[in-house]
């Protein structure tokens, strides 16, 4: 089994932006410049999925 694994992702729902998460890494979409999603608003779950749309736990969209 693989790592649980962390995506921050850009919460503009046109645009496709993921990277892998890690704590150094820039917190902002280099395309829109919104701050990057790495773990619900809502209830902290993790973002699992580089293409994830709704948080696992509470069914939160992610896009906007
Ligand atoms: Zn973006
Ligand atoms: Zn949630």
């Amino acid at each position: 089994m693989s790592e649980e694994q962390r995506w921050s992702i850009c919460p503009v729902e046109d645009c496709e932006f993921a990277q892998e998460f890690d704590p150094d890494a820039p917190a902002f979409c280099p395309d829109c410049g919104m701050e990057l999603i790495s773990q619900c608003p809502s209830c902290k779950g993790p973002v699992r999925l580089e293409n994830q749309v709704n948080c696992n736990e509470c069914g939160l969209p992610f896009k906007e």
